[in-house]
């Protein structure tokens, strides 16, 4: 099958020929009809982290139509429509079961510890798929995995309720856009900072009350600070939190090294709580959401074969919301 390869790391990416060969048993082979791109995509290229085989397929988002299962799969046919939940685990362990799959000694994202779905089809554990959403086109099935399921499982971390107060730092990324949609849901009054004055604008219509511009003295109290990019707003995301605040980290764009103000942190009761991914129950309870009208934000749609245009939108970071690619042309090719 037709796919953008890594063939080195650090490197960059090239379309080539690999064969992922039928799928094994318990997983499933979908064909793509659209996957969407994330910082991981980036990151890939540096080298940071190093693939663990080469040649590597990025993409750690899609949605498409299953084409063949292994053995032992009775849940899912050929014909059917799905959306795939990237972050892999072997659904059947003691940590699977007690709705700690992100524990499980098989858990790995796809696109970075898996191979990844920029390509014609991907090898899947059939326990990661679900149906794709009625009345969401695929693009946007393929545009609220990742991000989607790392904002609610940090929310759900950070034991958001309603009437609390949210900061979301940096509102314009896929895991600031959905938890800004997520918190306003979910009863929060949510807050969002961005540099650009679009994004704030863009942040209100998903539910923000308020949108500030990143870096300044935020001057407010938060029981939740949402934040994704690290050492660069570190100190204005603590400063920001009230008495008894709950600060919720998944990423490090921005710096992974911070300096910790201990008694700040004791005196002020403050908790540092860190989330990557979530779950298979997080991900069935977020396409729910989905299904009944929670926002997924599509950015731009790119042709597949035009990947390293995609990447360098995301790479400048004019994007809100996702950049998806349409697997559109590779379909046309083969037919
Ligand atoms: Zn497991």
């Amino acid at each position: 099958m037709q796919a953008w390869l890594l063939q080195s790391s650090p490197g960059d990416y090239t379309r080539g020929e690999i064969d992922p060969g039928p799928p094994g048993p318990g997983r499933v082979s979908v064909r793509v009809v659209a996957s969407a791109l994330n910082h991981m995509d980036l990151w890939l290229r540096l080298g940071m982290p190093k693939p663990r085989v080469l040649p590597m397929v990025p993409g750690c988002d899609a949605a498409g139509v299953v084409e063949a299962v292994g053995t032992g799969v009775s849940s899912w046919a050929p014909g059917d429509e799905v959306v795939v939940n990237p972050s892999f685990a072997c659904g059947g362990c003691a940590r699977c079961l007690a709705d700690k799959s992100v524990h499980c000694p098989e858990w790995g994202i796809m696109g970075e510890h898996y191979p990844g779905a920029h390509a014609e089809s991907v090898v899947v554990p059939a326990a990661n798929l679900v149906r794709r959403p009625p009345g969401l086109s695929w693009e946007e099935a393929a545009s609220y995995g990742l991000c989607g399921l790392t904002a609610y499982r940090m929310l759900e971390r950070a034991r958001l309720r309603s009437g609390e107060r949210l900061l979301v730092v940096g509102a314009g990324g896929g895991v600031g856009a959905m938890a800004v949609a997520l918190g306003a849901r979910m009863g929060a009054e949510v807050l969002a900072t961005s540099r650009s004055a679009s994004k704030r604008q863009r942040a209100l219509e998903l539910g923000a009350r308020e949108a500030l511009p990143t870096g300044e003295d935020l001057r407010l109290q938060a029981d939740v600070v949402v934040d994704s990019a690290g050492s660069a707003t570190w100190q204005g995301s603590v400063r920001a939190l009230a008495p008894g605040g709950r600060l919720v980290l998944c990423g490090a764009t921005g710096g992974g090294r911070v300096e910790l103000n201990l008694p700040r942190l004791f005196f002020s009761q403050h908790e540092v709580i860190g989330s990557t991914m979530g779950t298979f129950r997080q991900f069935a309870e977020l396409t729910a959401m989905v299904a009944d009208g929670l926002p997924v934000v599509v950015d731009s749609v790119h042709a597949w074969s035009r990947y390293p245009e995609a990447l360098a939108r995301l790479e400048a970071a004019e994007q809100f919301g996702k950049v998806v690619l349409s697997h559109s042309d590779l379909a046309a090719g083969r037919s």
